[in-house]
């Protein structure tokens, strides 16, 4: 950040008074931009024992295997979110079957939050930011081509609770 969003003037880098932490500080208006993790929210998508996957149209990792998943709008609930993800890249309408991941990535200062989620009905399609989108038996996953830690961690613990058929919230922590 270089210039205070609220007057336009510049910002310097200083810890206010009664604070311990670097922050964004106007040098006219003496405003502090906070900054702080950004969620990102999305399902597991299942039908049929089968998990739903998108193939992401966008970079990073364009080409890439990802289950549906984004940045939290303002105003919306972390559900709002999933299943709002999840129909804007998957074209799937779900119901939540319970909240599964939270795993904190602090070097992007992001947290991301996973749902189980059963698909209504066999529809599904590719959105915008999606190539297409495929139903895959758990030995199916391509393991080798799953476009972020995060999902590839969610994916695991499926596939290791799913034959026991308990579903525990895991909370998890990439440290890079
Ligand atoms: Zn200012």
């Amino acid at each position: 950040m270089k210039f205070c969003s609220e007057c336009g003037n510049q910002i310097k880098q200083a810890i206010p008074k009664g604070d311990n932490r670097l922050r964004h500080i106007c040098t006219h208006c003496d405003i502090i931009h906070y900054q702080n993790p950004k969620i990102v929210a999305g399902t597991l998508p299942v039908f049929n024992g089968k998990i739903l996957l998108c193939r992401r149209a966008i970079e990073p990792r364009l080409g890439f295997w990802t289950l549906p998943a984004g940045f939290m709008e303002n105003q919306e609930t972390t559900t709002e979110a999933a299943i709002r993800e999840t129909l804007e890249e998957a074209e799937a309408a779900v119901e939540l079957e319970g909240l599964y991941t939270i795993i904190n990535v602090p070097q992007i200062d992001q947290v991301h939050i996973f749902f189980r989620a059963r698909l209504i009905n066999e529809h599904y399609g590719a959105g915008e930011e999606t190539l297409e989108t495929k139903l895959f038996a758990p030995e199916e996953i391509p393991w080798n081509e799953i476009s972020f830690p995060t999902v590839f961690q969610t994916l695991q613990h499926y596939i290791a609770d799913h034959p026991l058929d308990h579903f525990p919230v895991h909370v998890k922590d990439i440290i890079r």
